[in-house]
């Protein structure tokens, strides 16, 4: 080992960070092979490193400082310095998978949790000074970092608050964006306000509901969404899109498609109903009801909406789709894939497909607007992608065939996971699907 290499182990770094002889700032670690490939899993492989403050073998001339990782004699890590100084608002090379409820992720060069609408626009002003590009992040429940991390700054959406005001058409509920989404359909229903609670269990914060419009049990968050308040990321103005506006869709909206990336969502407005009786549209959600509780025994309202909650939960816990800890299957971003939706022309030809096969189960299929909406679990588990399927660190979950888990591995692996599915997927019905969770960067290539 060089002599003037300093040993940084996860014990001493704090205090070696400190006292090394250059300015921890707005750095971003790399890692490659002597062939200058990039090593992949930094975080995992890399738990002890050495630093040389004199330089040593450089790559490029604007790399300062090489890492030598003794245990892997054949790697190097190049700290490119991109500012000279720490900002107090915000945290440097913070690791994201503990942010997300998949626990995938490498570090993201700046992370700035922002509680207020101006720490919002401090931040934004922040990363265009610094010329470098914006992530935003809320419950981490629907997004999949690179391994490699993220080269810019992830802004965190803490905004709290929560009130309700009654109106002659029903009862106004404004979220802050950052309220756990959870905790707001349990405010509802404990109030017995209806609209939501079909959406029990559902992980994250309200600010997202909108982006993907939320849904499950037959209730979609666009139903209830009066309006949606939001900052524009380019002019640091304040806009509010009514519920229409929003142009919400099956999963969509216009912040998930034509939007993406140009607003950031400071509070959600949601109409309710007061003394709501029961909104079961699925009959499996009807059955368990009834399994449960005697529904017309119960008064509308609190009663009734606490026992669909109930039942809602139970299912989702059933199927690991309520996020526990001690439940490794619920290490997921939920449903990897929508249900595709296709043309009546394009059902038939698939029908057809799918005769040929030789196989006489039926395909699942339902009337939706657009089309003709087609179940992704069952066409996955049909391409050969059973429940409990492991590709080395990831799999799929034992209790949702949609449901792709990390075990102990990488993004890398979760997104080969889902190149082979979709390819067998189109190769059998020939048709493709689509991903739901977000992947930063979108290039799709966030494990290299
Ligand atoms: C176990 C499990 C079950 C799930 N079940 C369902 C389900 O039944 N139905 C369903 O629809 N989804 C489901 N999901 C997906 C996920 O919970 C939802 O999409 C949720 O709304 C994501 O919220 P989040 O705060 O975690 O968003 P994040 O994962 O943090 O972000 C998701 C996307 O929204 C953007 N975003 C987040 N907050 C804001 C904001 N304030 N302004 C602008 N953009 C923002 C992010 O940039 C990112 O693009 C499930 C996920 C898991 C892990």
């Amino acid at each position: 080992m060089p002599e003037d290499l300093l040993l940084f182990t996860e014990e001493n770094i704090d205090e070696q960070l400190k006292t090394a002889p250059f300015q921890l700032g707005c750095y971003t670690l790399r890692f490659y092979t002597e062939q200058g490939k990039p090593v992949k899993k930094v975080t995992d492989t890399v738990s002890e490193f050495y630093l040389s403050p004199s330089g040593g073998t450089l790559r490029d001339s604007t790399f300062n400082l090489v890492f030598y990782d003794s245990r892997f004699d054949t790697y190097r890590g190049f700290i490119p310095p991109q500012s000279g100084r720490n900002h107090p608002a915000f945290r440097y090379h913070e690791p994201i998978a503990p942010y997300t409820t998949i626990g995938l992720g490498g570090p993201a060069r700046v992370f700035s949790p922002c509680g207020r609408v101006d720490d919002l626009r401090n931040a934004l002003t922040h990363a265009r000074g610094e010329g470098i590009p914006v992530q935003v992040l809320a419950g981490g429940s629907n997004i999949l970092f690179a391994d490699r991390g993220f080269d810019g700054m992830v802004v965190k959406v803490d905004i709290t608050g929560l009130k309700s005001e009654e109106r002659p058409d029903g009862v106004e509920v404004v979220a802050g964006a950052g309220e756990t989404w959870d905790g707001v359909v349990a405010y509802a229903v404990s109030r017995g306000w209806g609209g939501i609670e079909c959406l029990s269990g559902i992980p994250g914060s309200v600010g997202a509901t909108p982006v993907q419009n939320v849904g499950a049990y037959g209730q979609e968050v666009s139903e209830t969404i009066v309006s949606v308040s939001a900052l524009e990321r380019a002019t640091l103005r304040e806009i509010t899109f009514t519920g229409k506006e929003c142009l919400f869709g099956y999963r969509r909206s216009r912040f998930k498609a034509e939007d993406r990336d140009r607003f950031i969502i400071t509070a959600v407005r949601f109409l309710l109903r007061p003394n709501a009786g029961v909104d079961a549209r699925y009959p499996e959600l009807r059955r368990t009801l009834a399994e449960g509780a005697d529904i017309a025994s119960l008064r509308p309202g609190g009663e009734t909406l606490a026992a669909v909650r109930n039942a809602v939960l139970a299912l989702r816990r059933a199927k690991s789709m309520v996020v526990d800890p001690s439940d490794g299957n619920s290490r997921s971003v939920g449903s990897f894939f929508t249900n595709p939706i296709v043309s009546s022309s394009e059902f038939h030809r698939i029908l057809e497909r799918w005769a040929g096969e030789g196989d006489r189960s039926v395909m699942p299929s339902y009337p939706a607007s657009g089309g003709i909406k087609l179940s992704a679990a069952w066409l996955v588990e049909k391409s050969g992608f059973t429940k409990g399927l492991r590709r080395g660190g990831v799999g799929i979950s034992q209790h949702h065939a949609l449901a792709l888990i990390n075990v102990n591995g990488t993004t890398e692996e979760i997104l080969a996971l889902e190149r082979e599915i979709r390819s067998a997927v189109a190769a059998r019905f020939g048709v493709e699907l689509e991903r739901e969770p977000v992947v930063v960067p979108p290039s799709g290539e966030a494990g290299a």
